[in-house]
């Protein structure tokens, strides 16, 4: 009998629709091949959404989302919702609703070296050999969401000591905050390279004191797996110096944020970074790229970081790791070819083989046979 799995679609604006359909493509030939079923449930969010039912997130689509086993999110957001009107709803809202309904605290987001695309890294070729990192960030705690205020008149704030304004935001961490995100990172490091840096600032914040106790506590659990101490500033800087020496990186809301930015360009193209969002239900992937507005409509969208997001949902949410590797050796093997979307084309190697975003589809679907 044929298992069924329930992926709630939220294709969005701009080119969202374009890549969700490379997604859908890719996954019923998936399903044949493992015995599978995908039901697909598709829902509004961002900019359509504001245009057919005037809220970013309409209730049915969060209700779908809870339903399903996963959500695949392509992209929202466009210039025709851009607006300061504080009282108009904005496309971006949906995101961050849709996050914060879902209770999604842990944000992966690989970073891998495609050697076809080695060239595209601003960092030498030879920095990147052996690049297969996972950044596992902690979403719904930190300093993003600790208590901050502005305060005005506050005697000696102004230059020159008379009265002006102070502002402060607070990094904030509960003990089962810290251990549940540590556990994402530990479990998919056993999945992995079997290593764990734990990033913190614990030479100075006491928030970070926390963090490192816990990761320590949480890592006895995994006695398979080695766990490294390191600061965020070194993080940073290891990050370009021997990115090579990372399997998973496990950090703060803040820090994860920033690292994740500079981790994400060793690989030089947006086109190709993917993400999953997980929290105790369900859990949400999506490409890190925007809805390229620019772009939508023209058929030229790479749709292989929504790939990348499928490959995400089949290890996290399905468990089905094997056909997860069949997909991402498929798109290597695509690249390797030398076919590419117009974003990844380097043109001081012409000539390559520039393909639309629904023949790079059938290039995958080809390769996984
Ligand atoms: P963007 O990522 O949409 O585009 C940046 C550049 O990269 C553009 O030139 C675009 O054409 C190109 N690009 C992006 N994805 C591509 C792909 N798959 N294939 C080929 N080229 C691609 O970022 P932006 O231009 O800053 O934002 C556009 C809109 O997207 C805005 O409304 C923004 O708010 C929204 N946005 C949404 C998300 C999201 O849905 N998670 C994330 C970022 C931005």
């Amino acid at each position: 009998m044929t298992e069924t799995r329930r992926i709630c679609l939220l294709p969005g604006d701009g080119i969202g629709p374009e890549i969700t359909a490379e997604a859908v493509k890719v996954l019923r030939v998936i399903g044949e091949r493992e015995v599978m079923t995908f039901e697909f449930n598709e829902a509004l969010l961002g900019g359509i959404a504001i245009d057919e039912t005037g809220t970013p997130l309409p209730e049915e689509t969060l209700a779908k989302a809870h339903a399903a086993d996963a959500v695949l999110l392509a992209a929202i957001g466009g210039p025709k919702w851009d607006t300061t009107d504080p009282d108009k709803p904005r496309p971006e809202q949906g995101l961050l609703g849709i996050r914060k309904g879902l209770g999604l605290y842990a944000n992966l987001r690989p970073v891998k070296i495609f050697d076809a695309l080695r060239d595209a890294s601003s960092l030498k070729p030879e920095f990147l050999e052996g690049v297969d990192m996972l950044i596992v960030r902690e979403l719904t705690g930190g300093l993003y969401f600790g208590s901050r205020a502005r305060e005005t008149d506050v005697p000696g704030a102004a230059t020159g000591g008379g009265e002006g304004m102070r502002a402060y935001d607070t990094m904030e961490y509960r003990e089962y905050e810290i251990e549940r995100i540590v556990r994402v990172a530990f479990d998919a490091a056993r999945t992995r390279g079997k290593l764990v840096h734990s990033v913190d600032k614990a030479n100075v914040l006491e928030s970070s004191r926390l963090w490192r106790e816990v990761a320590h506590r949480v890592a006895q659990e995994y006695p398979d797996v080695e766990v490294v101490d390191q600061l965020v500033d070194n993080t940073a800087m290891q990050l370009i110096r021997r990115p090579a020496q990372f399997d998973v990186i496990v950090t703060e809301n803040m820090f994860g944020d920033i690292l994740s930015d500079e981790a994400s360009m060793l690989t030089g193209s947006l086109g190709m970074l993917a993400s999953a969002s997980l929290g105790d239900g369900t859990a949400l992937y999506e490409p890190s790229h925007g809805s390229a507005p620019d772009i939508a409509g023209q058929r030229v969208a790479n749709p292989l970081a929504m790939l990348l997001s499928v490959e995400l949902m089949l290890r996290y949410s399905f468990d089905m790791h094997a056909a997860a590797d069949r997909l991402a050796a498929a798109i290597e093997a695509v690249l390797a070819e030398g076919w590419r979307t117009r974003d990844i084309a380097d043109t001081s190697t012409l000539p390559q083989k520039m393909v639309g975003t629904s023949a790079m589809g059938d290039l995958v679907v080809e390769e996984l046979g």
